[in-house]
């Protein structure tokens, strides 16, 4: 696949000496796919001696996050990991057959058994740390909720996370509890946390719980897509986002790259359908063909790229199918969210009132500006987060995960 398929204002750049504001923008526009296969040799001589060491945990979640990633299609995460000399040393649902006991043996080896094969690489220290699924604090603060191989999950986290360079905390669990901490009767007895947010709460992250300072790029979605994990990964192995100088100005204040989740625009403004709302034209009931406002379509206020990229291979997305976007990347989902197909009252439909719910999102002032005129608008992507400028972390370091005196290439 050759340059010819990019967007015109990038087809005449050079990837590798592109600064990081228009590297930024390409990989906005690119897909993994284009992205790594176009740029493969330039990839590789910058990487010629450097490796990127990652360890990704998992805790209360579906998985989906990772199935996600494995749906990336062409190139498949391994490719795409083996072109960025990313050396995944261990991932639960990745590793080969693994366990303290093997075929009915016991095993003691860190080829076979995966405890022994997390303390040596923890112990090894410098690697990114991927998280996904919230990790649970109840009882009581003891995170007996959640027990692999006789440990906690939080102590397994803490360790992890204690020896880490970067967090890439992927997926909605992970980011921010998502279902793990919607609203329920034992919510507060579970007790579940994101990494550096609970829900919308700044405060009750699990890392300010265990008092660990330490930088983090979220990856929200439930499931996020592909691209924003490989592409941030790989901006980050590049070097082309310097970790933690940079984290304020590419991240938004729910610590998510703007690059996917852009402060400044919403997926109703691409979406496919977005002819049938112009005409008024709204579907009342799911995998009809027009507009999805009437059943609860919450992409007007949601920032990402969805529309743009798109789904499934970048051929469709959540409305395009047939279902209202449920704005699975917003911070407080799936609470936030709720009621999913209902249509938001009190804001009306069509003409011009969806647009100013839109603006008042993207203005970042949905709180201060609109709360008594669609006080029943469920998701509220507001900034009452921590400023980028507070995000955990100021360790300096050039590109976490990877090993020392290694070669990173040129950053022009
Ligand atoms: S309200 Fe939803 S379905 Fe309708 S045009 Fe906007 S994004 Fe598309
Ligand atoms: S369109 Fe909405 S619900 Fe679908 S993946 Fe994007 S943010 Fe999530």
């Amino acid at each position: 696949m050759g340059r010819e398929n990019f967007p015109d204002r990038f087809k005449h750049l050079d990837f590798m000496k592109m600064d990081r504001r228009t590297f930024l923008k390409a990989v906005g526009a690119l897909g993994a796919s284009l992205f790594l296969q176009t740029y493969r040799s330039d990839i590789v001589k910058a990487l010629e001696f450097a490796e990127t060491r990652i360890v990704w945990i998992h805790g209360g979640e579906c998985t989906g996050c990772s199935e996600s990633l494995l749906n990336g299609g062409e190139p498949d995460v391994l490719q795409a990991f083996d072109r960025l000399n990313i050396r995944l040393e261990y991932h639960e649902l990745l590793l080969g057959q693994q366990g303290i006991y093997v075929d009915g043996e016991m095993v003691n080896t860190s080829e076979l058994n995966s405890e022994i094969l997390f303390e040596e690489v923890i112990e090894e220290a410098g690697y990114i740390l991927v998280v996904e699924g919230a990790i649970a604090n109840g009882p009581k603060g003891t995170g007996k909720y959640i027990i692999l191989g006789g440990k906690t999950y939080k102590d397994i986290f803490r360790k992890a996370a204690e020896n880490a360079s970067l967090i890439v905390a992927v997926g909605q669990c992970a980011t921010n509890g998502g279902v793990n901490s919607a609203d329920s009767d034992i919510k507060d007895l579970m007790d579940f946390r994101g990494v550096a947010f609970t829900m919308e709460d700044g405060e009750k992250g699990m890392l300010q719980e265990l008092g660990i300072e330490k930088p983090v790029i979220n990856i929200n979605g439930c499931p996020p897509h592909p691209d924003w994990m490989l592409l941030t990964l790989g901006a980050v192995v590049l070097g082309k986002i310097k970790i933690p100088d940079d984290l304020p100005e590419v991240l938004d204040q729910w610590l998510r790259p703007k690059v996917f989740f852009p402060p400044d625009s919403v997926i109703h403004d691409n979406c496919p359908r977005r002819g049938f709302y112009d005409k008024g034209e709204f579907d009342t009931v799911v995998s009809g063909e027009k507009c999805l406002w009437k059943l609860g379509c919450k992409a007007p206020y949601t920032h990402a790229d969805c529309a743009i990229r798109r789904w499934n291979g970048y051929h469709s997305l959540c409305p395009q199918s047939g279902s209202p976007c449920i704005s699975c990347v917003s911070p407080g989902f799936p609470d936030s969210s709720r009621p999913f197909f209902q249509e938001i009252e009190d804001v009306g439909i069509a003409g011009t009132n969806i647009d100013t719910v839109a603006k008042v999102a993207i203005g970042a002032s949905l709180l201060a500006v609109g709360a008594h005129a669609i006080r029943r608008v469920a998701v509220k992507e507001a900034p009452e987060g921590k400023e980028p400028e507070e995000a955990p972390g100021k360790e300096p370091e050039e590109v976490p995960g990877k090993k020392a005196g290694k070669d990173e290439g040129e950053d022009q």
